[in-house]
């Protein structure tokens, strides 16, 4: 049984739940790029950015939305009979058109319980604390020798403040590793009762110029900054993560202005080159969304180590790839 097939089955019981729930996409097992050791990631759904180059546009939205896969599509019309909407109908002999806009989700859900062939998938589920972290308790023992624990994710994590704080001290009770990945684009109240139950901080950094930050992201980095020095003032452990994509942000003198800033800090242990890749551009396709990035290659591993080349002097040290 899939991940998220499986966890299906958590539905019922959080829908009844009085303790905080959230509303989770996705868990990505035995991951070693996302903070220290082997860890897994829970992607929580909602965030406040629209990034032209987002990997993960299926986490953007705060609420359950229907993926299609079309590949996958058998054509078998079992979504058609099931759909109490009537909002699916046949597109050719192998497909299905949706209109999302009468769909009943998230209360429904029948066509993915039918669809055989994994052409629809369901993506937002809403779970307990106790459901996630049993999942994430099922690597233990890789956590355990490797010095990893679970990275918090999404989307932007701290769009869902009160499920975080929960999941994240009931991880520090359960004696897991903890990490948030975040944009650092929310208010600082709601992150700062967070930070007492992490270990790692990896805060994304996407450009230095706050007129080119709005344009590329939707939000101004006013915000973003500020953020990251008072995590910085707690003392935490910070990895100050630049996705690097071409033509956006990878101009010397922002990459320049970025090691510059983060020399200023005092807890930041690397600043991370995550070079641009295009593994999420089909999600955008099964969101029936249009990719904004299409056409733009991923740069060469030699212009990365060119880049990262130029920032040999700062005292910062500097990564690819995290
Ligand atoms: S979730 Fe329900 S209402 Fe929406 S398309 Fe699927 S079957 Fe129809
Ligand atoms: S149930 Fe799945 S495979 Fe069958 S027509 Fe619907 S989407 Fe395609």
């Amino acid at each position: 049984m899939t991940l998220r097939k499986r966890f299906q089955l958590y539905a019922p019981k959080a829908a009844q739940a009085t303790e905080p729930v959230g509303l989770v996409s996705d868990f990505q097992r035995f991951s070693i790029h996302d903070g220290p050791g082997i860890r897994t990631i829970v992607f929580l759904k909602g965030c406040p950015l629209r990034c032209q180059w987002c990997q993960n546009p299926e986490d953007i939205l705060p609420r359950p939305e229907l993926l299609y896969i079309r590949n996958n599509c058998i054509g078998c019309g079992k979504c058609l009979e099931a759909c109490p909407a009537r909002c699916i109908t046949a597109d050719g002999p192998r497909g299905v058109a949706i209109d999302k806009a009468a769909c009943r989700l998230p209360e429904c859900g029948a066509c993915q319980a039918v669809c055989y062939a994994n052409a629809i998938t369901i993506c937002g589920r809403h779970l307990t604390v106790d459901e996630v972290l049993e999942e994430v308790e099922l690597d233990r023992e890789f956590y355990d020798r490797s010095g990893g624990g679970v990275t918090f994710s999404g989307g932007e994590p701290f769009a869902q403040p009160r499920f975080l704080l929960a999941l994240a001290r009931a991880a520090k009770a359960r004696g897991l590793d903890t990490a948030v990945e975040t944009s650092g684009c929310a208010d600082w109240e709601a992150m700062l009762p967070v930070m007492a139950h992490l270990d790692t901080v990896l805060y994304d950094v996407k450009h230095m110029d706050p007129q080119t930050h709005r344009r590329l992201t939707g939000v101004d980095n006013a915000r973003i900054l500020d953020n990251l020095r008072r995590v910085d003032a707690l003392g935490l452990p910070i990895r100050v993560r630049v996705p690097l994509v071409p033509g956006l942000n990878d101009a010397p003198e922002n990459l320049r202005r970025t090691a510059a800033f983060v020399a200023g800090l005092s807890h930041v242990a690397a600043l991370d080159l995550l070079p641009y890749h295009r593994m999420g551009e089909p999600k955008w396709g099964q969101l029936e969304k249009d990719y904004p990035l299409r056409g733009v290659s991923p740069h060469a591993r030699e212009e990365v180590v060119a880049l990262a080349a130029l920032l040999e002097d700062s005292p910062v040290r500097v990564t690819i790839g995290g």
